[in-house]
């Protein structure tokens, strides 16, 4: 697809949110809350076709992998065993003056507060999980964790999975859902902040397959961003150095985006060992292991991790698919057209039916044509204003297929289908509008 504009800025795509209903400001009304972000009626469908779209790569169309979804609440001993409760930290340091605080790898080398110019506290460790307590009396024994991570909520359930599905090594089990850090420093809009949702694998695996393995989900997981539309250009691999591997990691690689702001990370795909299981297995004394019933042999799978941000993927393509069209040369008034390309999986409404006016004399047959489509793919009615700028609203929130209908199509039972990218219009019969519809949906799967 051709594409005139590089990057928009953020301020294009954050005006566009608010405006158009992807994303607004958490509790706006009384001033919001810092760097916590609502999906608008757009977003949802957005967020809901990244994770439908992962969903199907990992599981539906692997023999490998089961689902699972698990409590955001668990027993608080998890995060002991996890090592959580005691590394799961970033180093932070205050302002003497100002005492703002900032996460010590966000600073260059012995510079004073980036705010004021002031001088800094030595750093010390600030554990970034969430504490809250269940049950009635706020004491030390009813303290519970808000997940910072779905992964645990898989390790401890392994066994069940393992006898309740009869699986045998490699294989793996996939989850969506909340997790919270209570980051120092959240910012760029939805990227970092307390509040988001992961899409985490942990596959499991025969010690000593483990960096094949780790090689063979990183390429899995660079091509499911490239199939839903992320240009490969934006898209780079990083791994991490000795010094930077999480307590329980052995190697890891980051995919990162190219975000208006700088190199992002939008996943990251970790050999975890068998820490988890292992400790797990330990503390809990539930044996955690696993019989290999062809060599014969006991032991404690290695586990990759690919685990991604819902949030920073869907943040990632919506960056990619906004694009300025200059108008044809002709027109009278230069303008552009502000088209968002997304993938056909991704576009929040894949439909959005366009009766020519509200005549009421094509009111009947346009909502009887609606009811055909909406049964089958997310559709949107839409009948004020020109038809003319009812495409353009369609095309800044990147919906693929706009079925217009007029009064020819009272006489010969068609209707137009206009498409997003091309803007080429097609006459096809009502009969057969679903059918065309799901073709051209279908195409780029
Ligand atoms: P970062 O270095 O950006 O803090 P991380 O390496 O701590 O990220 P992981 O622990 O690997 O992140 O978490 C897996 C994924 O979860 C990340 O790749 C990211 O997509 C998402 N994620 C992590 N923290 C946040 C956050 N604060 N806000 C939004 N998404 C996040």
């Amino acid at each position: 697809m051709p594409r005139y504009l590089e990057q928009p800025e953020m301020g294009k795509i954050l005006s566009l949110s608010k405006r158009r209903g992807f994303v607004f400001q958490s509790s706006e009304i009384y001033g919001g809350l810092n760097a916590t972000w609502d999906y608008g009626p757009l977003g949802v469908e957005l967020k809901r076709n990244v994770k439908d779209a992962w969903w199907r790569s990992v599981v539906h169309e692997r023999d490998d992998v089961v689902g699972l979804d698990a409590a955001i609440l668990m027993n608080p001993q998890v995060w002991v065993t996890s090592g959580h409760v005691e590394s799961f930290s970033d180093p932070l340091v205050e302002c003497r003056e100002c005492h703002h605080r900032f996460r010590l790898e966000d600073l260059p080398e012995g510079s004073g507060c980036p705010d004021c110019g002031g001088p800094l506290t030595d750093p010390r460790q600030f554990n970034l999980m969430f504490k809250t307590f269940m049950g009635p009396t706020e004491d030390s024994a009813n303290q519970v964790y808000l997940r910072p991570e779905t992964a645990q909520g898989i390790f401890v359930n392994f066994a069940n999975v393992l006898v309740s599905s009869r699986r045998k090594l490699p294989f793996g089990i996939a989850q969506i859902g909340k997790a919270f850090r209570n980051e120092i420093t959240p910012g760029n809009f939805t990227f970092r902040t307390r509040e988001f949702e992961q899409m985490e694998i942990e596959y499991f695996v025969k010690p000593g397959t483990d960096d094949e393995c780790l090689d063979a989900w990183v390429k899995e997981r660079m091509a499911w961003y490239i199939r839903y539309g992320i240009r490969e250009e934006n898209l780079r691999l990083r791994r991490h150095g000795e010094d930077e591997l999480a307590h329980y990691a052995r190697d890891c690689y980051d995919i990162q985006y190219r975000f208006p702001w700088g190199w992002g990370e939008l996943e990251g795909i970790a050999n975890r060992t068998d820490y988890d299981l292992r400790h797990h297995g330990e503390a809990s004394g539930d044996d955690l292991s696993y019989f290999d019933d062809a060599a014969k042999e006991r032991y404690y799978p290695y586990v990759i991790e690919p685990s991604g941000g819902v949030d920073r993927a869907a943040l990632a393509f919506l960056l990619d698919a906004y694009d300025e069209e200059p108008d044809s040369p002709t027109a009278e008034k230069a303008d552009v057209r502000v088209v968002l390309k997304f993938h056909k999986d991704i576009a929040p409404y894949k439909v959005a039916l366009l009766p020519l006016s509200r005549n009421e004399r094509l009111v009947p047959t346009a909502r009887r044509v609606f009811e055909m489509v909406r049964r089958r793919f997310a559709a949107q009615y839409d009948d004020s204003q020109s038809i003319g700028r009812r495409y353009r609203r369609q095309d800044e929130i990147g919906t693929p297929y706009c079925v217009t209908v007029d009064f020819d199509t009272l006489e010969d039972e068609a209707v137009t289908i206009r498409d997003r990218d091309t803007m080429e219009q097609e006459r096809v019969p009502i009969e057969g509008l679903v059918g065309a519809l799901a073709d051209r949906l279908d195409k780029d799967r």
